[in-house]
């Protein structure tokens, strides 16, 4: 991420949400159809980018907080690129949004990423997130599952996870261990686990820049 108020941070860890760094794919060697599916999918992710840029309530209401916290984040800070792990998405400090073109399964889910990984852009810009710091990223992975749409009953009935009582809650908890204990700083699942859970209650309640109304 670009900011003209911060300095750049060096060796920042990329973070998913899987938690695994997005290795995008050598195209040497590909065939001409493999060819033509990678410029498919990445005309299709371009043009959804500029749509959901253009509409999604949530990414503008980011972009615009962003904006007035002094960091300029733009088009150009969304990158599409084929990936080659499962994870759809990432964002650091130095390369911005990473959104992996191939891994999308419909428009929602690229939205769904977009407002994930740049409710980590924002966390960065306007908290100064120190991603070697555990907890730092236990809570913008609590703020971003919350808030994003990452929990949603029907991604989580898809799942096969479906339970009524504290469903999201637990949602959030469950996706943000996963997305932490890949964190080179936190060791383990269970030093992911304590972070999440240290900092569970004041970030999930945290709905910065959004209204409480706006949780999905
Ligand atoms: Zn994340």
């Amino acid at each position: 991420m670009t900011s003209t108020t911060k300095e750049s941070k060096a060796e920042l860890p990329l973070l998913t949400r899987t938690g695994k760094l997005v290795l995008t794919v050598d195209n040497s060697n590909e065939t001409p159809e493999q060819k033509s599916k990678r410029e498919k999918e990445c005309k299709r992710c371009e043009d959804w980018k500029d749509e959901i840029i253009q509409k999604n309530t949530m990414v503008k209401t980011l972009l615009g907080a962003m904006k007035r916290a002094g960091c300029n984040f733009e088009k150009k800070h969304f990158r599409c690129v084929p990936c080659d792990n499962s994870g759809s998405g990432g964002f650091s400090a130095e390369e911005g949004i990473i959104l992996c073109q191939n891994h999308f399964i419909s428009r929602p889910h690229m939205e769904e990423t977009v407002v994930h990984e740049l409710i980590h852009a924002f966390d960065y810009c306007k908290y100064n997130l120190d991603l070697t710091n555990c907890k730092h990223h236990a809570c913008t992975e609590v703020r971003a599952a919350s808030l994003s749409g990452d929990c949603k009953l029907m991604r989580e009935f898809l799942r096969g996870k479906f339970r009524v009582k504290k469903q999201h809650q637990e949602c959030v908890r469950r996706r943000a261990i996963l997305s932490v204990k890949y964190n080179p700083s936190c060791k383990d699942e269970e030093q992911a686990r304590n972070a999440v859970n240290s900092v569970f209650e004041s970030c999930y309640a945290d709905t910065t820049p959004f209204g409480d109304h706006d949780r999905k």
